[in-house]
């Protein structure tokens, strides 16, 4: 196709971003007849597992249960090659998924969005984008992600650093070897536990820079074989209708039974299943109350610490690294592997000779330097910084770009103390702009394909209206946006997280007001919701109808 003739003509749909949601949500939109192009900043589709692609990058959903469901041939034909694939595969299977949909032909790839305009008078987005474009559409789905727009230590000196540097989020995908090397490792989130191990088994010398320890877990990954994968596809049928029932679309639910209703031998035994178990057994398939109620989760973490102090040698090192928030208040991080005598486990980590952990909250960073970075107490010389410091979470991809709404007004103004959705899906005074993945979504930090599903159909079904004109505009009535982040907001305030400092309340920006950002209901409720408004005429939208004489007869002819 030839991009100068189509850049200014009239998309029905354009979708930001081709990871996993712009991926199916281009599909979607495409089996309904609509004109769709994707615009997407990498130079490849797979959005998170595009850009992560550090050593140790790995799924914490079970590979089965985050893949696609549409396409039975696919689900026939794919073979997860373990239990928790890792990024190489992941990104092979995001372009076979494209590949095999015919999807890449409506994807512009390296195309990076840096504005959208609402056109009050033609009820039109006009997208901006590097390298210099214009592309017009009725509707616009952004599908950014909430986890892309990484963020830097705010310490200066970043540039005057000689050595090789990269945030893990914008990892190169030409090899970065750690042999031989000084590295240093600045965060201790789950990313900077999946690449800790992978550094620590080559550097010369590595210096972990913590500023926070967090509670990391057992993945228990293992690799699948025909055997594992003849009973995966076995249970396929009834899989996706389990997984719309937990509560994050992960295969494990916390139990129905309270931590108090079992006997102390019970519990522990309970513990150490959950411990040998896959993934995340030991976050969502706990009892109800561990995530709940501080008493059973103290009891638990309890646990943890007793594992932790287990594997770490040294006892002061061990103490440095027990947390002192609840466990699951920062999104509890897996170890890609456990220790099995191979070395390479988190903890174990801490153990080797060419390893050292600095608390920076009590030793902060003062700058980087040209040979390191400066601490209060010395100079850590690196020949490589590794920056696994997060992102702005579910806001930052959106307030990188410049949207305009009704009135000129700018979203990230409007947002400047925090965000405020209608279903996390879209925004008053910005028509026919939906969002999957946005702050106030379900979605942030769960099984994020299964949880995108539901909310993905809803949206195209939405937008297919008003691609056909039959609502000239759709927007939140301002009052159901402000019930909808209020309650949002109030859950998320009476959570056990909000024990802690995290992305979830925007903490980790500088500057940034503490607020809420994700959601945290679960998506059955999140999606009977969507029906319910969806069954009600589109409750708590303001939905302005089109003239029969404007509205076209078929977008696709
Ligand atoms: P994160 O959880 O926000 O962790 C960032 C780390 O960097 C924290 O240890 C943080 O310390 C530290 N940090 C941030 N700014 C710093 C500064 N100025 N100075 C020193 N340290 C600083 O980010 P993440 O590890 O990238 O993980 C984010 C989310 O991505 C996860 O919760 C998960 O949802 C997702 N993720 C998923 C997978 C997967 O599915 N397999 C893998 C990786 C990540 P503080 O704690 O003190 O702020």
């Amino acid at each position: 196709m030839d991009l100068n003739q189509t850049a200014g003509s009239d998309y029905d749909v354009l979708v930001v971003g081709a990871g996993s949601a712009g991926l199916y949500g281009l599909h979607l939109l495409r089996e309904k007849g609509l004109r769709v192009r994707v615009l997407e900043q990498g130079s490849g589709v797979g959005g998170a597992w595009y850009w992560n692609r550090y050593p140790g990058a790995r799924l914490h959903s079970e590979s089965h249960s985050y893949q696609f469901f549409f396409d039975p041939e696919l689900l026939e034909e794919w073979d997860w090659s373990e239990l928790f694939a890792g990024q190489p595969e992941l990104e092979r299977y995001f372009n076979r998924v494209a590949d095999k949909h015919d999807l890449k032909k409506d994807i512009d790839l390296d195309t990076r969005v840096v504005s959208m305009t609402f056109d009050e008078g033609a009820d039109i987005w006009t997208v901006r984008t590097d390298p210099e474009r214009t592309y017009t559409a009725r509707v616009v789905i952004s599908a950014t992600g909430p986890l892309s727009a990484p963020i830097y230590p705010d310490v200066p000196g970043l540039d005057t650093f000689v050595g090789e540097s990269f945030h893990t989020a914008r990892w190169p995908r030409e090899p970065v070897g750690f042999a031989g090397k000084r590295v240093i490792v600045i965060g201790t989130g789950s990313t900077g536990v999946q690449i800790i191990p992978q550094v620590a088994k080559e550097a010369a010398h590595l210096t972990v820079l913590m500023r926070t320890p967090n509670w990391v877990v057992p993945l228990n990954n293992r690799v699948l074989d025909v055997h594992d994968m003849a009973s995966i596809r076995a249970g396929y049928p009834d899989l996706r209708k389990y997984l719309a029932t937990t509560f994050g679309g992960f295969l494990h639910n916390p139990g129905s039974r309270p931590t108090t209703t079992y006997a102390p031998g019970e519990l522990k035994e309970l513990y150490e299943t959950a411990w040998q178990g896959a993934g995340f057994t030991k976050y969502f398939g706990m009892p109800y109350d561990v995530l709940a109620d501080e008493t059973a989760n103290r009891h638990f973490a309890d646990f943890v610490a007793g594992k932790i102090r287990a594997r770490v040698n040294d006892p002061q090192v061990a103490e440095l690294l027990i947390p002192d928030h609840p466990f699951g208040a920062k999104p509890v991080d897996c170890e890609s592997a456990v220790y099995q005598g191979d070395g390479f486990g988190y903890y174990e980590v801490f153990n080797q000779d060419n390893v050292d952990l600095v608390r920076i909250s009590v030793n902060p960073i003062l700058e980087i330097v040209a040979e390191g970075v400066r601490l209060a107490d010395r100079v850590v010389e690196a020949d490589l910084i590794v920056y696994a410091t997060g992102f702005e979470a579910f806001v930052g991809s959106l307030n990188r770009i410049d949207i305009r709404g009704v009135g000129g007004m700018a979203l990230r103004d409007r947002w400047a103390d925090g965000p405020e959705t209608y279903l996390g899906i879209a925004v008053s005074g910005f028509p026919n702009l939906f969002m999957i993945g946005g702050p106030h979504g379900k979605g942030g930090h769960d099984n994020s394909t299964r949880c995108a599903e539901v909310p993905l159909q809803w949206i195209a079904d939405l937008a297919e209206k008003v691609a056909r004109q039959e609502y000239r505009r759709v927007e939140p009535d301002p009052a159901a946006e402000r019930d909808w982040t209020d309650n949002v907001i109030a859950a998320g305030n009476a959570n056990l997280m909000s024990k802690a400092k995290s992305f979830l309340y925007g903490d980790n920006v500088p500057g940034r007001p503490r607020r809420y950002v994700a959601y945290i209901g679960a998506l059955p409720a999140f999606v009977d919701r969507l029906r319910q408004v969806e069954a009600d005429g589109y409750a708590g939208f303001v939905l302005t109808e089109s003239g029969p004489e404007s509205r076209p007869k078929s977008l696709s002819e």
